[in-house]
């Protein structure tokens, strides 16, 4: 770990003697020091698009007189730009949930339309690649809290869930009332699990993955316009609505990532009986 640091300061009492106060400044150091590695991420995963378009503008010029080339180049400028609009969308994001210390005027959200909102931002890359979506479970639970920032976090997980899937495989959003081990929550909890027969994630990469940029294969993730940011924003999303996120994974056989919120409404199906049916 860290080694421990300290500061020290000296006042002088006027009767020459002095107080010290003492501060460990260790933690002072680590949050600089993951801002610094934050700021140097950000720029270099900038500088990655930025770089290649300056690049593809320089042969495009250069091909003037080739209409084919010229459209190639065009197209991967675009394909460049997109990825950079992606990225700083995620980063304004991501400060923004960060920024927030809870959600303001949350707002009862239905899951069932979360989910189909999700697929619907989902669905074109889901069928280049041959992948099936489906939703199961239960349906009408309500969460509370908000809108767009639930969709983004299941839409963030289909969206990894397609992209490190092979092809003709299914990804399966399931809904359900479940009860998180050693939760001692009075309110019921709503669990969204995603799962995907890809190609999994070894036990000691599960805890890493949420943390910014972090990536187990850059180039894949790059290759499939990954920002390395969706989880961080999955996480921190379901930390602002009360809730957690959890994974489990076998390498080469799939994974699901489970988003737990707190049920604001149930399914009438699952709901508690009235008294006068019991
Ligand atoms: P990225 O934009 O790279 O996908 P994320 O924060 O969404 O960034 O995910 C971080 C990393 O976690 C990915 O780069 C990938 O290595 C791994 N990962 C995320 N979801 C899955 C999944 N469903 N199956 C296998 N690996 C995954």
């Amino acid at each position: 770990g860290e080694p421990s640091a300290v500061s020290a300061r000296i006042t002088p009492l006027a009767d020459g003697m002095a107080v010290a106060e003492f501060q460990d400044i260790s933690e002072l150091h680590r949050v600089e020091r993951v801002r610094r590695d934050f700021v140097a991420n950000i720029s270099h995963e900038l500088k990655t698009p930025v770089g290649a378009m300056q690049i593809l503008a320089e042969a495009l010029k250069d091909a003037a007189e080739d209409p084919d080339a010229s459209a190639r180049f065009a197209d991967r400028i675009q394909t460049e730009s997109a990825r950079m609009n992606h990225l700083v969308t995620d980063l304004l994001e991501l400060s923004r949930l960060q920024g927030a210390e809870k959600l303001p005027d949350p707002e009862p959200v239905s899951v069932d339309r979360i989910i189909n909102e999700a697929f619907d931002q989902t669905r074109i890359t889901a069928e280049k690649k041959g992948i099936e979506l489906k939703s199961m479970g239960v349906t009408g639970a309500e969460v509370l809290g908000n809108d767009t920032q639930l969709v983004t976090a299941v839409k963030n997980l289909v969206g990894n869930a397609i992209a490190y899937s092979p092809e003709g495989t299914s990804v399966e959003v399931t809904v359900s009332v479940c009860r998180p081990e050693g939760s001692v929550a009075k309110s019921e909890t709503i669990c969204i699990a995603v799962r995907d027969q890809g190609i999994g994630i070894a036990a000691d990469e599960l805890d890493r993955i949420f943390e910014r940029f972090y990536r187990i294969d850059a180039a894949r993730s790059r290759a499939t316009g990954g920002t390395g940011l969706g989880l961080a924003i999955v996480k921190h999303t379901a930390v602002n609505h009360g809730g957690r996120v959890e994974v489990s994974s076998m390498p080469e056989a799939g994974s699901v990532f489970t988003l737990m919120l707190p049920a604001r409404s149930l399914p009438s199906d699952t709901a508690a009986p009235d008294s006068d049916e019991i």
